[in-house]
């Protein structure tokens, strides 16, 4: 049994979705851990990823194609796949059938690292896999990770990821290769979508209020009555997380939460930002641009007994990271610089 970072500095690490936030910092977190083989992966031309880690070898293939799996996979030890078509609430609500067909993604990159003989897979599953009848209220249980049956997972986005981690359990059941699946609860941090469509709450709220810092017009638009309730995980603890759930033999083909336990309503995010920009806005609530469900938080007991350790990055120091980042893109592209939002 390998536990612990089990792998050698020289051993073939790849990761798709490396164009994009979770995936491109992965890459850097192990790049700055010493490996020196990693190859990066995705469908974006390499111009939009939001990190170009130097000394990696990046590579621009559609990962739903089976054969160009195969060529991501070639040589590999370790697998982390975190490629997927998905944004926030506003695209998944909107583009389920995108959302569902990432499952092909998974469904290739799995038997290919299979093929190649990997050691180890992970895949980045998502909170939306939980049975959504039991967060219907903000004030939610937290979820544990028996709560995703009996399943009712979020249309579209929540049940594709039910089925790639059945593809993951089913992988190890009958051909023995390892694999780790972590239910995300909402990340966030710097190098992140933050504008367009795609991004989540904590970079929209942050851009908003940069904005109204901005044009002196002190208004914010709020999604729903702001009482629905979240947590929220930063980077730098999810990429630590995967790290250590991947190399923890204890937890091969075992669904685990990897998100923060401290709670927060919508309204208290924005307090929140409110406090680290200096200003006070007007709040316009929106009842029915989308919302989710209206509470949802990751229940820790699971990760504490493992692993000894749950994310810890308080979302008032995360948030500030976070806000100043997206604060120097805003300003950036304004003075007419190209910035990836
Ligand atoms: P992201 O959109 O920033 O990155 C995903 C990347 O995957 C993008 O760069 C995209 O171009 C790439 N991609 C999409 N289809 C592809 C394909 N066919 N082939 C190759 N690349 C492809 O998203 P993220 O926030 O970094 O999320 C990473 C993973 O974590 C996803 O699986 C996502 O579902 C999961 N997740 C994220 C969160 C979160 O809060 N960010 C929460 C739960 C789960």
């Amino acid at each position: 049994m390998e536990n612990g970072s089990a792998s050698r500095k020289d051993d073939l690490i790849v990761i798709t979705g490396a164009g994009g936030f979770i995936g491109g910092n992965l890459v850097k977190y192990f790049r700055d851990k010493g490996f020196t083989r990693i190859r990066a992966v995705d469908k974006k031309p390499l111009d939009d990823w939001y990190l170009c880690v130097p000394g990696v070898e990046n590579l621009r293939l559609d990962c739903s194609e089976e054969e160009l799996c195969k060529r991501a996979c070639d040589g590999a030890v370790e697998v982390y796949n975190l490629a997927a078509d998905m944004g926030g609430m506003g695209f998944i609500e909107r583009f389920r059938v995108e959302c569902l067909r990432s499952i092909l993604i998974n469904t290739h990159m799995i038997e290919a690292a299979y093929q190649a003989g990997a050691r180890r897979y992970f895949f980045s599953s998502s909170a939306c896999a939980y049975n959504t009848l039991l967060q219907q209220d903000p004030k939610v249980r937290a979820l544990k990770e028996s709560d995703a049956y009996p399943a009712m997972a979020e249309r579209g986005y929540g049940w594709e990821k039910l089925l790639s981690e059945m593809f993951c359990q089913e992988y190890w059941a009958e051909r023995q290769l390892k694999t780790f699946i972590a239910r995300f609860h909402n990340v966030y941090g710097p190098h992140g979508t933050w504008d367009g469509g795609r991004e989540k709450a904590p970079a929209a709220i942050c851009r908003k209020v940069v904005e109204a810092v901005d044009t002196g017009e002190h208004t914010i638009e709020i999604w729903g009555d702001g009482h629905q309730t979240r947590s929220f995980m930063y980077i730098a603890d999810c990429v630590q997380g995967i790290d250590m759930i991947t190399h923890c033999d204890e937890l091969i083909a075992t669904p685990i939460n990897l998100g923060s336990s401290e709670l927060v309503t919508i309204n208290e995010l924005v307090d929140k930002v409110e406090a680290i920009a200096g200003v006070r806005l007007e709040r316009r609530h929106d009842p029915i641009a989308p919302r989710g469900v209206a509470g949802r938080n990751s229940d820790n007991t699971f990760i504490k007994t493992v692993l000894d350790w749950e994310p810890s990055t308080t979302l008032e120091r995360g948030l500030r990271e976070t806000y100043e980042w997206i604060r120097d893109q805003y300003y950036s592209r304004k003075k007419g610089h190209r910035v990836l939002a």
